[in-house]
């Protein structure tokens, strides 16, 4: 990795042009171990010549790579992917030392991301299009879809292999170069796939790496040669990149934020929704888009279910994410600690019944990391901020509703629609369910329904930007431009002009 030792710390640089670039000069950014809190390295942040140079590095890529057959294209995925399999616990300890998520659901994380390279390898069938054969006299009619250009990938703290993955294998798949500009907060990752990816055979500057913030990304926004940008994050930044990339007529899909319910039916099985709840809720400490925050129990379901829920969150097993017995890590920074210990304390003044306080937790042996218990609070109305806003921490909040038709109004008037999931022992139920509810990923006894890499992973409403969601069919549409070819070879071109419309003959 491109790990250039300044002092006592490593300096995590940029991938440009197959080449790892130190980055040593200009600005730079603190990398924590968030279960100990220290800084474990430092972060070049790129200044907008450094993403100069590595568009200027994708667009010379991009002729050849975009006449590579995508047969050959393919393979190099294959080889790609037999690379991530040997370096898959790797992988999972580099995002565990940075994210701080435990190490067995940082290989899930690789898992997933895999996968759509798995997906991505099928691209000499996914490229196939529609023929119609002498569609008018003599003319055949057919489509292509061909790559865009150089393209970029904007990606969040939270899924720093996967999200980058939901990306960059069908983008290069379909014969793109790419610009991948990961969060600053665990960059590490973002350099051994670089790396894996040259060695499976991709060509220098197909695939590239600026580490870096607003700055660079602003750079890549404004970049006349950047014709895509994909973003998963914040909603702000979200809704920002999709108005600045299109108001300069780019194409953008910018993946946002979210506020996941779960509805609790009254004939739910409440072993399998206790389970449900605790993993969704404080796996990955609450760091996912997709985890469940908001348990919206229906009827009086929530006598019961709440106490068995606080012997849970009250026993977690909490500390370092390398301890293979431990089930929840730390938060990312000690800012971000601050920031969801501050919605802890906001629950309580909006009168919220805090049932388990997760503020105060002390890990022995890693008593200056990022650890916030699993919080739980009850009585949670629609008006309060810990219902309206996205924690993203362990915290997970109760709403008492009377009915089912009441549990989907609730839903269905929340700005966010990333994922949401019923439990429930009737079919009935659960059908109307996932047909009324405004949301893009919807699970039936499932908790966190994230797509599979063969469908497509989107939000609905403020949880995405743009008119296609992630990856699978939706992903090729996005990194590709439709082309519809008419042709004739006939030898009647030559009768002279015609001044209507042409139809069929
Ligand atoms: P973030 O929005 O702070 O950062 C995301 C990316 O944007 C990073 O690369 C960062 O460097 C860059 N960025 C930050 N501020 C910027 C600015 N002012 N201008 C331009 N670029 C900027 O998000 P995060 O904290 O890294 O990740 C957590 C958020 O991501 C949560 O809101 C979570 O819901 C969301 N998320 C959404 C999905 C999804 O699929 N919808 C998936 C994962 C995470």
């Amino acid at each position: 990795m491109n790990m250039a030792v300044t002092s006592e710390i490593t300096l995590i640089g940029h991938w440009i042009n197959g080449q790892a670039v130190a980055g040593t000069t200009g600005r730079t950014s603190d990398v924590y171990n968030p279960a100990t809190g220290a800084v474990g390295a430092r972060v070049a942040l790129a200044s907008p010549a450094a993403v100069d140079a590595a568009v200027a590095a994708a667009k010379a890529a991009f002729p050849a790579w975009s006449e590579t057959p995508p047969l050959r294209r393919a393979r190099i995925l294959f080889k790609f992917k037999e690379l991530l399999d040997q370096h898959h616990d790797r992988l999972a300890e580099i995002i565990t030392r940075e994210h701080g998520k435990v190490f067995s659901d940082a290989k899930g994380e690789v898992t997933r991301g895999i996968e759509v390279v798995e997906f991505a390898t099928g691209i000499p069938n996914l490229l196939k299009t529609e023929f119609t054969d002498n569609i008018g006299g003599g003319i055949d009619n057919w489509n292509l879809r061909q790559p865009l250009g150089v393209v970029a990938g904007i990606t969040p703290f939270n899924f720093p292999v996967m999200v980058p993955m939901w990306m960059f294998p069908v983008a290069l798949a379909a014969g793109n170069t790419f610009v991948l500009k990961p969060s600053e907060r665990d960059p590490s990752a973002s350099l051994l796939l670089a790396q894996l990816l040259k060695e499976a055979g991709l060509p220098d500057g197909v695939f590239n790496v600026v580490q870096g913030d607003k700055v660079a990304v602003d750079a890549l926004i404004a970049h006349p040669d950047v014709e895509a940008l994909s973003f998963v994050g914040s909603t702000p930044i979200a809704e920002y990149i999709y108005a600045e990339g299109t108001r300069r007529g780019k194409r953008v899909q910018a993946l946002g934020g979210a506020k996941n319910h779960l509805v609790v039916m009254p004939d739910a099985d409440l072993d399998q929704v206790v389970d449900a709840l605790v993993g969704a809720a404080y796996g990955s400490a609450g760091e996912r888009c997709m985890a469940i925050s908001v348990a919206v129990a229906v009827g009086d379901v929530a006598d019961e279910l709440v106490p068995r829920l606080a012997e849970r969150a009250r026993t977690l097993n909490i500390g370092s994410g390398l301890d293979a017995q431990v089930e929840m890590g730390p938060l990312v920074t000690q800012a971000h600690k601050a920031k969801v210990e501050g919605y802890i304390a906001a629950g309580i003044d909006e009168g919220a019944a805090l049932i388990i306080d997760g503020r105060g937790c002390k890990v022995e042996g890693h008593e200056d990391g990022f650890f916030v218990g699993g919080t739980l609070f009850d009585h949670v109305s629609p008006d309060m901020t810990i219902y309206r806003e996205e924690i993203f921490g362990p915290v997970l909040c109760v709403v008492r509703v009377k009915e089912f038709a009441e549990a989907v109004a609730l839903i269905n008037a929340h700005e966010f629609g990333n994922g949401v999931s019923c439990y429930t022992s009737d079919g009935a139920v659960a059908r109307a369910f996932s047909r009324q509810i405004k949301v893009g990923m919807v699970g039936i006894n499932v908790p966190i329904p994230v797509p599979m890499a063969w469908h497509s992973f989107g939000g609905w409403k403020r949880s995405l930007f743009g008119d296609h969601h992630a990856y699978g069919e939706e992903g090729i549409r996005f990194y590709t431009r439709y082309k519809s070819i008419m042709q004739r070879w006939s030898d009647s071109i030559a009768k002279g002009a015609e001044f209507t419309m042409p139809v069929a003959k």
